[in-house]
């Protein structure tokens, strides 16, 4: 018997499949991508007395269908990794709707065996399921789990290891889909078998993909053979028209409803019992009563919301202003160790200044995040998208844009690439475009702490309004953006939308950890390679071409200048040649001359040339050569705003006084004021996507243009947006 085992992991989404994952699992995991695809893959390893159980996380799924690149993935997966079997998790509380993936599951022949789980809130709900009974009709081992406790994983594991050592061989189970399919599908699998064609899969599994008219099998199918495809398929055609004819109905519809009928049918065999009426109100049920409330429920989210804002900001302060500290200790010891030169300006301006600025919203990141996965674990998010839909509709949008916006950082700190490609759960081409390029205007993850930055700075009595304000205004902008997309280049129908509404449940304090830690990792990650990398390229930009020997010269004459008037005669203790007040002087003509060297060595740099060019145009909104820098900076990651400004500042400040936080800085800047705050702030909510949101968006409409467009777009109406704010705002106040 081997000593090593594959198996794979699925199940629906929310069936509770990462808690099982990391209770098996713990540490044991690790993270990537699978090959070709941004579609998360988790790996982990379980010890089973002397056995490795290698454990593959397969993306959640309702169906194996070619809809989603998530179904694609799972079903590569299995087809080509050949897991020696599958556990599939399942939702106790909605058996029916988690059968469903099962059934295609057998249809693919893949041994199964069925983790049972939730049996604690089914129970709650008053549903009993017989585990036994199911078993037996279904024909695989079925083990009830409580995967949050932990309760019955062990045996899980030992009835998969024991399953998997047997070496079965695939044998697709068949489901009947009624007379006409049936034997259609008999004859599409002789024609397939004895054509050797499409060996990879089993023939029944890529008969019955013909039928429901997949167009990733299909079109494998194509290119292997030709003549054969075209025979499947015309004989596809002719039985799709018979269906329409005689039940005015599709292949796809048929196999569907029999999957269900399957299902039906081994339920009503008295495998669940229901304890109470079934009239009677769930808890969940009772609780929407009120939280989905045509009027308490909207109440209660904006509560909700502002209560999360006013927790981040009030808990994170204190951690903030430690790493704060921190950052600057770091820098005074290097100030101290190295000699003045190109590395220590390196250090200090590119690596501490920039990366620290970006880490030391860490603690901030942490708590928003902690927040969020309190939602999300609960099931209220899911609340939030179903109130919202009645708003979306109204803007040519549906329900499910919600949940990309939520995911782009619509509550804060989401990032709009994973909410890009959520935008695939929707149907209709017009509407998804009309989502996808409006998400990137929520406040994503890493301009987070760039908004943190400038209201902490300028509006620091009411932080928690302010960014209430500015979360609610991005919902605003992209609504109405989208509602323009969907009148003009992408008008269209709009299609109908049902959402599920799992139960709510009560979250873990181990899940909520998980969560919130594996963000925050991604943020971290984030600040020490790519935000390093950028930096450094940023710093080096404001630092070459350095000054000419004659510019230098004269900052050195300056100097000396100063030095022959207060003649210091240095011995242990002080100046001793001056008195007290013109040591003072002395130091603080020194230092300004230092200052204006730096300044003018940025403003010689290639990002000063841009940036000073640029402020011919950005004058109008008020924004210095400077913030230009930045804002340049911020097209490659919107965290680079927060690191550039910190540089620029770092590197090239004015005549005050250089210590203190960026935000401390800025506020006390002559040059900013809380109109110009609000200006560049409005300015980087809205403007161009970040490098890696332009590029998925291209992949996802299929077109550059719309990427460029994206890029375009944004950027001119951020300008408009921010030249009126600035304007006004300079008029009035
Ligand atoms: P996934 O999306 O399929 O990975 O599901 P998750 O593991 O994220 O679980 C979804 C929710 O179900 C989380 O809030 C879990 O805490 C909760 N959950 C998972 N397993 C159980 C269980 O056995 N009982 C109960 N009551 N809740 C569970
Ligand atoms: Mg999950």
């Amino acid at each position: 018997m081997s000593a090593e085992l594959k198996i794979a992991l699925a199940g629906n989404p929310n069936s509770g499949k990462t808690t099982l994952f990391n209770a098996l699992t713990g540490s044991r995991q690790h993270v990537g991508n699978y090959p070709g695809v941004t579609v998360e893959k988790k790996e982990g390893v379980y010890r089973l007395e002397d056995k490795k159980i290698n454990i593959v996380d397969l993306p959640g799924t309702y169906s194996l269908t070619a809809y989603s690149e998530e179904e694609v993935v799972a079903r590569d997966f299995l087809i080509f990794e050949k897991p020696q079997i599958i556990v599939n998790i399942i939702d106790a509380a909605n058996l029916q709707r988690n059968l469903y993936l099962t059934t295609q599951f057998f249809e693919l022949g893949i041994p199964v065996i069925i983790a049972l789980n939730m049996i604690d809130a089914a129970r709650d709900r008053g549903i009993e399921i017989k585990a036994d009974r199911l078993a037996e009709f279904l024909g695989v081992p079925v083990v009830p789990i409580i995967a949050r406790t932990g309760f019955g994983t062990q045996k899980l594991m030992e009835e998969a290891a024991r399953q998997a050592a047997r070496k079965k061989e695939w044998h697709p189970k068949p489901i009947s889909y009624g007379e006409d399919l049936d034997s259609t599908l008999l004859d599409l699998e002789e024609k397939i078998s004895a054509g050797n064609f499409l060996t990879m899969y089993p023939s029944r599994w890529a008969a019955i993909k013909y039928l429901e008219n997949d167009q990733q099998i299909i079109s494998r199918g194509r290119a292997e053979n030709g003549a054969l495809s075209a025979e499947l398929e015309k004989k596809v055609a002719a039985v799709s028209q018979h269906l329409l004819e005689t039940m005015e109905t599709y292949p796809e519809a048929m196999v569907a409803d029999h999957r269900y009928g399957y299902i039906k049918g081994i339920l009503q065999k008295g495998v669940i019992s229901h304890k109470y009426d079934q009239d009677r109100l769930y808890t969940s049920d009772r609780i929407d009563k009120v939280l989905t409330n045509r009027f308490l429920g909207p109440l209660f989210m904006a509560v909700v919301l502002f209560g999360l804002y006013t927790f981040t900001f009030t808990y994170s302060e204190l951690p903030v202003s430690w790493l704060e500290t921190l950052f600057g200790q770091i820098s005074l010891v290097v100030e101290q160790v190295l000699p003045d030169g190109p590395l220590k300006s390196l250090i200090i301006s590119g690596i501490i200044d920039g990366v620290g600025g970006v880490l030391g919203f860490v603690p901030l990141i942490m708590f928003m995040f902690f927040g969020i996965a309190i939602l999300e674990d609960s099931g209220y998010l899911a609340r939030v998208a179903f109130m919202l839909d009645r708003i979306f509709r109204v803007f040519g949008l549906n329900g499910s844009s919600v949940m990309a916006y939520i995911l782009s950082g619509g509550i804060a700190g989401g990032c709009a690439v994973p909410g890009v490609m959520a935008t695939r759960t929707l149907r209709s081409p017009k509407e998804r475009m009309a989502t996808l390029l409006t998400a990137p205007f929520m406040n994503c993850g890493a301009k987070l702490p760039v908004l943190a930055l400038f209201i902490g700075a300028f509006f620091s009595e009411n932080k928690a309004h302010y960014m209430f304000f500015f979360t609610i205004l991005s919902w605003l902008v992209a609504l109405v953006l989208a509602k323009l997309l969907r009148v003009t280049v992408l008008r269209g129908e709009s299609t109908p939308f049902v959402l599920e509404l799992p139960p709510y449940r009560f979250p873990t304090l181990k899940g909520l950890l998980i969560h919130t830690w594996e963000k925050t990792w991604q943020y971290i990650k984030k600040a020490g390679t790519v935000i390093l990398g950028i930096s450094i390229i940023i710093w080096a930009m404001m630092t070459y071409p350095g000054l000419s020997e004659s510019e230098k010269g004269k900052f050195a004459l300056q100097r000396q200048e100063v030095e022959a008037a207060y003649p210091a005669m240095v011995v242990a203790g002080g100046n001793m040649a001056l008195s007290e007040a013109e040591a003072t002087e002395r130091s603080r003509l020194l230092d300004s001359i230092d200052r204006a060297e730096a300044n003018a060595t940025l403003r010689y740099s290639v990002a000063g040339r841009v940036g000073i060019a640029l402020e011919r145009v950005s004058f109008l909104a008020g924004f210095d050569w400077r913030t230009n820098i930045a804002l340049i900076g911020g097209v490659a990651a919107k965290e680079v705003i927060l690191s550039t400004l910190g540089t620029a500042y770092s590197l090239g400040g004015d005549d005050q006084e250089k210590n203190g936080s960026l935000a401390e800085i800025l506020a006390s800047d002559p040059g900013w004021n809380p109109v110009k705050a609000l200006s560049v702030l409005l300015f980087i909510s809205y403007y161009a996507p970040c490098f890696v949101t332009v590029v998925c968006i291209t992949r996802e409409a299929g077109s550059w243009k719309w990427g460029a467009f994206s890029m375009v777009f944004n950027t001119l109406f951020a300008f408009v947006l921010a030249v009126l704010v600035y304007q006004i705002g300079s008029l009035l106040f």
